[in-house]
This record gives structure tokens, C-alpha cells and sequence, in this order.
């Protein structure tokens, strides 16, 4: 069980900052998600821990071994983790167990071993009856489960999974998320999955990360995200709140266009008190449509159209230049006397 920890990681390409003074620790045995827009840093933080970028400041350390920070640092293949890419380089000449073996053969074990691991470990991703296959035979995510073993087999201290699932359609996507979980708790292996899908996010990770240019603007549990978005950027990313301007005085949230006014009491300041210009992030859920288009902490509102989700129709809104997500539990598509949004909850953050 080995601790990955990464302190004031810094990577620039030209002038661009992919990564910024990243701190991030993954405890053993444990998942890290890093989630971001595109372009926000994630595959370059994966690439230096794996070796094939090389940061211009910081520290990477993997079980206590420093692999970036002293001296010259540790080429990816005296690493000692493993690796699974969005889309799975399995060889085609090769079968599955001979895929599967590879890495074994490279560090020269002897058949015996070899053997023996390999069919543990396909055994594990559930693939033992299909050892002797072509890949070229295989569905997608059974080649998937391939890679996953080939960065298996020789017992990695780090697994790295770099949008390992985002290619798989839906239900093989939520089983393989599963089975990563599984993974991670019965061989005690820390990994760090990477993906720009929010909710593969926080259904993998024990920890999130969430990356905005380059940064890390904030980590937690998946609960801890949900309840409490330290930022207005986290609100929009990780909730799809919709941002009005306004200002917090006198224990109460008011817009600066006059159209909202809520009290406090109904506001959360994930990011500590709030006197002055401040940004009112409404997440879907946080909102309820009502009849009325005024009245305390109601927004007049247009219905626009409507989108069904197992958790409830989200309503799409306009007030105003404002576009609203609102999360209807039970709601049919037509709303006809549907005039205001009622604010529930809401996020305040200075501006
Ligand atoms: P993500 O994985 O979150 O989509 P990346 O880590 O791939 O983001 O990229 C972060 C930033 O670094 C982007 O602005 C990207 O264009 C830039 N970048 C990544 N790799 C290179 C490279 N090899 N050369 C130049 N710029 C790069």
C-alpha cells in the first residue's frame, strides 16, 4: 500500500502553465479522481508521475521513494506503476494472455511465475476463460480489461487510469468502475483516475480533485464536494449552478438587476462569510418551480424546455439574461402555470 504525495508540482509548455504549484496526496490503497474541464492540467498530472513529463518544479514521491525532486528523475519504467490509456493498446499479434505477459517477460520472470500471475490476474478482471483469445475477437471492454491487467500484473504500487473508461458505453462503464473500486480495496492499490465526466467522478474517487487551469481549486469526498463547492467555478462545474451577480448586506443576498432577493438563512458560504459584491450560485436541485413570480427568494421565470433524468425532469428556465437549471422530482413535461423558481439553497461567494 503505497502513499502517493505531490507537492508544488509546476509544468510549462512555452507560456502555457498546464500545471501550477499542484499539491496532491493519494493515501495507499485509496482513489484520487482528478476531474477538470478540457485543457485544465489532468493528463499532464499523470504524465509526471508517470515519468513522460518532466515537472520544472516540485516533488513526486510514490511509497516514501522520491521519484521527481532529487537529482535526475526516475525513468517511467523504474517507476513501478501502471498505466491504462483511454483507448487500450492491446496487441493484435499477440493473445490476451501473451498481452498480459509482457511486462512479466521484460522483467525476465520465469515461466512458472509468469504463469501463475498472469492467470491470477485475468482471473481477477474476470477474463480467465478468455486467455487464449486474439484481442481482435474481444468486445471493447473486454480489451479494456486487458490493458487493465497488463498494468496489473506486475503488482504496480500506483495505477494510473487516464479516461481508462471513457470510450465504453454505458452499463459496461458502470460495471468497470465497479470492478476499479473492487481493485482498489482487495489489493489495497492506490490509484489516480482521471476523467472530465463529473459524476464517473465523484462515483470513483474516495477523494476528488477538481483542476481549473492548472490548479487544484479544491479536494475533498465526493459528499464533501456536494454539500459545500468552495468556489463559484466548482458550483458551475460540478453542480451546472447557474451565477447571478448581486450583493450580500444586511443578512441577505440581493442581485444586482433587483430580480432576486433571498436571506441568508437559506444560503450556504462554502468559502467563508460574505459582506459586499458577491456571486449567487443556484444549483437544479437547490431550486423549485412555483406558480407565483414573486415573493420572498422567487425569481420570475420562463420555461424553455425540459430534459427527463431518473432523478426528476430538469427544467430549463430563463429570467432575465439567466439561464436556470431547476430539478423537478416527479414533474411531467408540461408546466403551464409555472411562473417563478423559489431559492432553496444557494452557494454565495465574493466576487
Ligand atoms: P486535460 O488532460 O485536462 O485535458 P492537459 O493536461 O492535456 O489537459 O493539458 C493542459 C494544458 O497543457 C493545455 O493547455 C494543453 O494545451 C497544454 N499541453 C499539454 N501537453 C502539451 C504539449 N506536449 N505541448 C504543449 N502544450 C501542451
Amino acid at each position: 500500500m503505497s502513499e502517493l504525495d505531490a507537492r508544488g508540482v509546476d509544468v510549462r509548455f512555452g507560456s502555457t502553465r498546464a500545471l501550477d504549484s499542484v499539491d496532491l496526496c493519494v493515501e495507499g490503497g485509496r482513489i484520487l479522481a482528478l476531474v477538470g474541464p478540457s485543457g485544465s492540467g489532468k493528463s499532464t498530472f499523470l504524465r509526471a508521475v508517470a515519468g513522460f513529463v518532466t515537472p520544472d518544479a516540485g516533488t513526486i514521491r510514490v511509497g516514501g521513494r522520491t521519484l521527481v525532486g532529487d537529482g535526475v528523475p526516475v525513468p517511467p519504467e523504474r517507476r513501478g506503476l501502471g498505466m491504462v490509456f483511454q483507448h487500450h493498446a492491446v496487441w493484435p499479434h499477440m493473445s490476451v494472455a501473451e498481452n498480459v505477459a509482457y511486462p512479466l517477460r521484460r522483467a525476465r520472470w520465469n515461466r512458472v511465475d509468469r504463469e501463475k500471475r498472469v492467470a491470477e490476474v485475468l482471473a481477477t478482471v474476470e477474463l480467465g476463460d478468455l486467455a487464449d483469445r486474439a484481442p481482435d475477437t474481444l468486445s471493447g471492454g473486454q480489451r479494456q480489461r486487458v490493458s487493465l491487467a497488463r498494468a496489473l500484473v506486475a503488482r504496480p504500487e500506483v495505477l494510473l487510469l487516464d479516461e481508462a473508461l471513457s470510450a465504453l458505453d454505458e452499463p459496461l462503464r458502470a460495471s468497470l468502475r465497479l470492478m476499479l473500486r473492487r481493485l482498489a480495496a482487495e489489493n489495497e492499490l492506490t490509484m489516480v483516475h482521471v476523467t472530465h465526466d463529473r459524476d464517473e467522478a465523484l462515483a470513483i474517487g474516495d477523494q476528488v480533485a477538481v483542476l481549473d487551469r492548472g490548479r487544484v481549486v479544491q479536494v475533498g469526498s465526493p459528499a464533501e464536494l456536494d454539500a459545500s463547492p468552495r468556489s463559484e467555478f466548482v458550483a458551475r462545474f460540478l453542480h451546472d449552478a447557474a451565477c447571478v451577480a448581486g450583493r450580500m448586506s444586511g443578512g441577505r443576498f440581493r442581485s444586482d438587476d433587483g430580480r432576486v432577493s433571498v436571506p441568508a438563512a437559506a444560503l450556504g458560504f462554502p468559502s467563508g462569510p460574505v459582506d459586499g459584491p458577491a456571486y449567487l450560485a443556484l444549483p437544479p436541485d437547490g431550486l423549485e418551480l412555483v406558480e407565483e413570480s414573486t415573493g420572498e427568494g422567487v425569481l420570475p421565470v420562463e420555461v424553455l424546455t425540459s430534459l427527463y433524468g431518473r432523478r426528476g425532469r430538469t427544467v430549463i428556465c430563463r429570467s432575465g439574461d439567466l439561464e436556470l437549471r431547476v430539478l423537478t422530482p416527479g414533474v411531467d413535461d408540461a408546466l403551464p402555470s409555472t411562473r417563478g423558481a423559489r431559492v432553496r439553497r444557494g452557494f454565495v461567494y465574493s466576487r
